[in-house]
């Protein structure tokens, strides 16, 4: 079958949640896929910073399927060998305490959610059901209904409602705001600490440190959402190094599967992930053996390999190549490590139409919200496939321009 053959069975069969750009990939292998009609593409999104080490990384698919021979799946019921050293070595690469796991990224936001409650009836003295949490506007935690809850997107809530009460939202990148929010019942503030599906939103520096002070001095937990940020993506392991602001709690998916297993985690100090009794909580594929493996696998790789210093490095160089680009279209070029976005006006017609013609020129991204294009390769990458990925990305921009 063809690519359009593909398209027309997906879209007859497939629930149309998705408006992906039509190319139907059949192979990879680290910073490249190819179509079913045999095209190369680079992969300039990564899955959404889940590729981070590149397609069917040899390390990483060695040892998945390894365990994959010895075991995959026991429940929690019983222990396996891999879950507690998986979060043994994340403690340890973290600094973090304890680690709770489960499977998607929305999955591990609402643990925090859950954790983030139960800390306040427990140890804050929060009265039953009062408590708050505040999170920030244009954010993106996820699909499930207690986090589109808190979402400020309508096309993500519409139809969706009755929604989860118990939280307030403020301005991103606002310390005043998040002060001003604080009541005896907030309970922990949620953030991403770069807006990334906002369309790589950076907050003015000094904002997170701010956030940490605020937090501590109010009793409340500072919570970080770092599935996209995290594990190398901005040039840092997590977003929140860049201001030495640790967070109470960090939420991680993503890149953690090694760009093949769905895997993600809540990981805390132990003052608040104590709050949880057997049965309180729970997965029955979290801290499956199979996702452990690949995931301890996955953290190696990022530490042998240089990932973090990499992306910080390629970032640097990357951007500046970008800000070189002229083009009336252009408003703005911004980013951190390899989380890059470049923000049309809105005269250029939208930001889709540009990842399609550079679809078609060889290079796969995609828009963010209507005007900017986000650049996110996998933290692999080396300058010569960036001056490739250039000089596709500048041509486009002068074929455009016209
Ligand atoms: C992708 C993402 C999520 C949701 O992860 P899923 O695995 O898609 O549920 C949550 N927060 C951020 C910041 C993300 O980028």
């Amino acid at each position: 079958m063809n690519t359009k053959q593909y398209i027309a069975v997906e879209d007859k069969y497939g629930a149309h949640n998705y408006h992906p750009l039509d190319v139907v990939i059949d192979k990879a292998k680290g910073i490249w896929v190819w179509d079913v009609d045999g095209r190369k593409y680079l992969d300039f999104l990564s899955a959404y910073s889940a590729v981070n080490h590149g397609h069917n990384h040899p390390r990483i698919i060695k040892a998945l399927i390894a365990q994959a021979r010895k075991l995959t799946l026991t429940s929690r019921a019983f222990r396996n060998d891999q879950w507690p050293m998986l979060a043994k070595e994340l403690c340890q690469r973290t600094g973090y305490d304890m680690v709770l796991p489960m499977n998607s990224g929305a999955e591990a936001v609402e643990t925090a959610v859950k954790t983030a409650r139960k800390w306040g009836y427990q140890k804050k003295g929060i009265p039953q059901d009062q408590a708050e949490i505040i999170v920030c506007a244009n954010n993106f935690h996820g699909r499930t209904v207690t986090v589109i809850s808190f979402s400020t997107e309508p096309l993500y809530r519409k139809d969706f409602g009755p929604f989860t009460p118990g939280f307030k939202i403020i301005p991103f990148g606002d310390a005043d705001a998040l002060e001003k929010a604080i009541t005896p019942n907030t309970a922990a503030f949620l953030v991403e600490p770069y807006q990334a599906e906002a369309g790589i939103l950076i907050p003015a520096s000094g904002y997170l440190k701010k956030v940490r002070e605020i937090c501590s001095k109010n009793n409340i937990l500072f919570i970080a959402d770092e599935i996209q940020t995290g594990l190398g993506r901005t040039g840092k392991l997590f977003a929140w190094e860049h201001e030495k602001a640790k967070p109470d709690m960090i939420v991680i998916g993503k890149s953690l599967g090694g760009g093949c297993y769905p895997i993600s985690a809540c990981l805390a100090t132990a003052d608040v992930m104590n709050v949880f009794r057997p049965g309180e909580h729970g997965s029955t594929f979290g801290g499956n053996p199979l996702a452990c493996a690949i995931a301890r696998e996955s953290l190696r790789v990022i530490k042998e390999e240089n990932l973090v210093a990499n992306a910080a490095k390629m970032g640097k160089y990357f951007m500046a190549k970008l800000r070189t680009i002229k083009s009336r279209h252009i408003k703005e070029v911004r980013g951190r490590g390899l989380l890059i976005g470049v923000e049309l006006y809105p005269e250029a017609g939208g930001a889709r139409r540009y990842c399609e013609a550079l679809a078609a020129a060889g290079l796969l991204c995609k828009e963010t919200h209507d005007n900017v294009i986000r650049f996110a390769p996998p933290l692999i990458i080396g300058t010569k496939d960036l001056d490739w990925a250039f000089e596709k990305i500048k041509e486009v921009f002068v074929q455009l321009d016209k």
